[in-house]
């Protein structure tokens, strides 16, 4: 027997699982993008059950402002600086001493995609932006790899399944990705931290029931959850996994061959770095997205370019082609990740 039958006795009496399914699990490998609010939940509950690898990819690291939903970091960590995936990395292992964790400090974009989520069982969708939702969502369809969506803003959440070939999968739910800043984000209209676990925990399960070979159970259904209003819903995708789309149905890749998406540059002589929207993004509504960044921190506004300062001495000027300039940083990951939080993608 490969799991400790004591340790996971409760989980094992569920009859869904039973010995059979412990067994996957502790032969199971995950990838998991990004472990912040969702990425840290799912973690923690699929290290607890006994999953025998799991890939950590984060670019990031803790800050105060993410505790009040980020359950794998404490105020030690923000302190210690080290990078969310190195920092969770060592809370699991305390969790289960057997589950093979392997931290990787890196960004997603088209040519690590391979490398970071190649080889795995299941992908996990812990990210705050449709960029590497996109990319992981062609990854996956490529190479015939279930992955778990995962979002969550507001009081709201939303889940969803993805079995590449018979499931409905992110483009077919999503056609055209929002243009940058054509969205909230969780920087933008704020997260509670109770919505995360939830859309953690779900996601979590859903992982379980793909990996113990649960396969009617997922799939073609969207949950929909807003913790505020108490709603809860969950929407039936048959009609559009029928229809498919060119990414799950045809082998078109845009995101994961470069065609759209967002580039990073060094400005160079400058502590700079420039977001540039790829071919496939439209330009942004400066008016709204001044509106929206009035409740972060200062803006100057004029019709070409919207400048804010989100605090650390960073500072975002947007233009209306939907560039970014990110000032303060020379990180090119850091400043991709400041776009996403604050422009989104
Ligand atoms: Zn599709």
């Amino acid at each position: 027997m490969p799991f400790d039958a004591d340790r996971y006795s409760r989980q094992v009496r569920f009859a869904p699982i039973g010995e059979a399914g412990q067994e996957r699990l502790a032969a199971a490998h995950v990838a998991l993008v990004g472990c912040g609010a969702l990425g840290g939940v799912v973690a923690m509950a699929l290290v607890r059950a006994g999953i025998g690898r799991i890939r950590i990819i984060d670019r990031d690291v803790p800050e105060l402002s993410n505790l009040p939903r980020q359950v794998l970091f404490d105020e030690a960590d923000v302190a210690a600086g080290l990078p969310k995936a190195v920092a969770a990395a060592s809370h699991l292992q305390r969790i289960n001493a057997a589950c093979r964790i392997e931290p990787i400090v890196a960004d997603l974009i088209p040519s690590s995609v391979p490398r970071l989520l190649g080889g795995v069982d299941v992908i996990v969708d812990g990210t705050d932006n449709f960029e590497a939702r996109f990319l992981i969502n062609e990854f996956a369809c490529r190479e015939g790899i279930p992955w778990v969506h995962g979002g969550a803003i507001g009081a709201e959440g939303r889940v969803l399944s993805v079995l590449p070939g018979r499931s409905a999968c992110l483009r077919c739910l999503v056609p055209d990705p929002p243009a940058p800043g054509a969205l909230p984000t969780c920087d933008t209209a704020g997260v509670i931290g109770p919505v995360a676990l939830v859309v953690g925990a779900v996601e979590a399960a859903e992982v379980m029931k793909i990996v113990v070979g649960t396969e009617a159970a997922v799939g073609n259904r969207l949950l929909v959850c807003d913790l505020w209003d108490s709603l809860w819903r969950s929407v039936d995708l048959s009609p559009l996994a029928a229809a498919g789309c060119p990414t799950c149905r045809g082998n078109d890749f845009p995101w994961l061959e470069g065609r759209t998406g967002t580039q990073a540059t060094v400005l160079c002589g400058r502590d700079a770095v420039q977001v540039a929207s790829g071919p496939g993004l439209a330009g942004i509504d400066l008016a709204a997205f001044a509106e929206r960044m009035a409740a972060v921190g200062r803006v100057v506004a004029n019709r070409w370019i919207v400048r804010v300062t989100v605090g650390e001495g960073i500072e975002l000027a947007v233009f209306a082609d939907g560039r970014t300039i990110v000032s303060g940083t020379r990180d090119e990951a850091r400043a991709r990740g400041l776009v996403a939080r604050y422009v989104g993608a």
